[in-house]
């Protein structure tokens, strides 16, 4: 995809965000990975209703500036971090969503209670990032750890939500997802003890899903 479609792209996944109520103001930042291996990140403060595709700022791999007139992101060493240990990852999407934070306060990862789980994380389960300064090196490294070889979300504890896809339209559904079912998660805890889906469920469902070559996992129907 050539820069000049990404950057929109990337600008207009930051407007759904908002738009969408996953997040306000100037929380959460999107980014995507370009041919070249760089990255397109949202920039630092500025207000994403107002973003245009040219505030969108070029950096390398490592950080380093290349291109833009604003600073990137304070999360940029997140991104670079994960873009770093997961070469297939080409976009990434970092928010506060409302319920995966609580959550991610609680000290709660969400364990197989939905078989829609299956569409972030092969085993059901969306771990939880140990807390740690934003915008270090350090957070970086937890969120890498927790999303591993093949998760596509995590949460951050006292922090938020990171999703991971081919594109950053595909990380925002995971985002919208992660967040239902947190949503979800929560209420059922509150209500009682919520029944767990066994190994073997969960084995049923993703296989279910990767098995045909036109599904589409992130939505996929509910039956
Ligand atoms: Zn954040």
């Amino acid at each position: 995809m050539k820069h000049q479609d990404l950057r929109e792209e990337v600008a207009e996944v930051a407007r759904q965000m908002i738009s969408s109520g996953l997040v306000t103001g100037t929380s959460g930042n999107v980014s995507a990975r370009t041919p070249e291996g760089d990255i397109l990140i949202t920039p630092s403060g500025v207000d994403y209703e107002i973003m245009q595709p040219e505030d969108v700022v070029l950096v390398n791999v490592d950080g380093e500036l290349l291109d833009g007139s604003l600073k990137p992101s304070t999360e940029t060493p997140m991104h670079t971090g994960i873009y770093r240990s997961r070469q297939q990852v080409d976009a990434v999407v970092h928010t506060h969503s409302r319920y995966a934070t609580t959550l991610a306060c609680l000290g709660w990862e969400i364990p197989p209670v939905h078989y829609m789980l299956t569409t972030l994380s092969g085993d059901g389960r969306i771990p939880l990032a140990p807390y740690t300064t934003y915008g270090t090196e350090e957070l970086a490294g937890y969120a890498a750890e927790a999303l591993g070889e093949s998760r596509n979300a995590c949460l951050l504890q006292n922090h938020g939500t990171i999703t991971v896809g081919e594109s950053p339209e595909k990380a925002l559904s995971r985002t919208v997802v992660l967040e239902e079912m947190a949503e979800i998660y929560y209420h059922a805890r509150l209500a009682g003890e919520p029944i767990l889906l066994t190994p073997q469920q969960i084995e049923e469902v993703a296989t279910k899903i990767s098995g045909y070559g036109q599904s589409k996992p992130a939505s996929v129907d509910a039956e």
